[in-house]
């Protein structure tokens, strides 16, 4: 089950449409994949568009402690509530939407598959390409972690959101599955690792910092890999 999601505060931006292309991108994927930030986003829509537009949106704040939710029992129940719910506008979309397959047969979120993806860039068991949306120096990309593969201890020097699209990885921090949304900022330092091999969608606003001892002299691929 997914853990991590986007803030209350992103998903209202989001379904107000005042995101940055690169932001929106990686939140109309996590709703993709995400029912429950889905049915979110279609609750503050309905909202905004209501005569009382002028009123803050009602806030569910699922996301504040996100780590807890899978422990809810009521969680559940309203998860099985949502499914239950005839098809959103959004679900419509992506289902209409035709599917787009690249790397070595990776098919793309349909939220993706209209966006120009650049050519992959290997760095050993990483390959990297951009979603081009020029968005300078706001960087979009898909990120393959080959199985064993690893990114070595960095930090950020400004924030780093990765959603996990297929596979696993972990961290210091714990595993993630399909559909975790994790934003880490300058405060964070941390050194993923995929074991079965992974795909991401990553968004970083500056360049990353290798930390530990020889991999500081890795500092250049930086840029590459994100
Ligand atoms: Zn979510």
């Amino acid at each position: 089950m997914i853990k991590h999601h986007p803030t209350d505060d992103l998903l209202i931006a989001f379904s107000a449409g005042e995101l940055s292309s690169s932001l929106s991108v990686v939140i109309s994927t996590h709703i993709e994949m995400c029912p429950v930030c889905r049915h979110q986003v279609e609750r503050y829509t309905a909202q905004m568009s209501d005569e009382s537009l002028n009123q803050q949106p009602e806030v569910i704040d699922f996301a504040a402690n996100s780590d807890d939710i899978g422990t809810d029992a009521n969680f559940d129940e309203m998860l099985s509530g949502i499914i239950a719910e005839p098809e959103s506008n959004f679900a419509e979309t992506f289902k209409s939407t035709p599917s787009k397959v690249i790397g070595d047969g990776f098919e793309l979120p349909k939220s993706l598959s209209r966006l120009n993806v650049s050519n992959f860039v290997n760095v050993g068991k990483i390959s990297r390409a951009r979603i081009e949306l020029d968005e300078e120096p706001v960087r979009t990309s898909l990120l393959n972690i080959k199985a064993g593969g690893e990114v070595p201890h960095h930090t950020h020097k400004g924030f780093e959101i990765t959603l996990l699209l297929q596979g696993k990885f972990e961290d210091e921090l714990g595993g993630y599955v399909p559909g975790d949304f994790i934003i880490l900022d300058a405060e964070h330092t941390h050194h993923p690792v995929s074991k079965e091999g992974c795909w991401c969608l990553t968004v970083v606003n500056d360049s990353i910092q290798f930390t530990k001892g020889v991999n500081r002299l890795l500092n250049p691929l930086g840029k590459f890999i994100y």
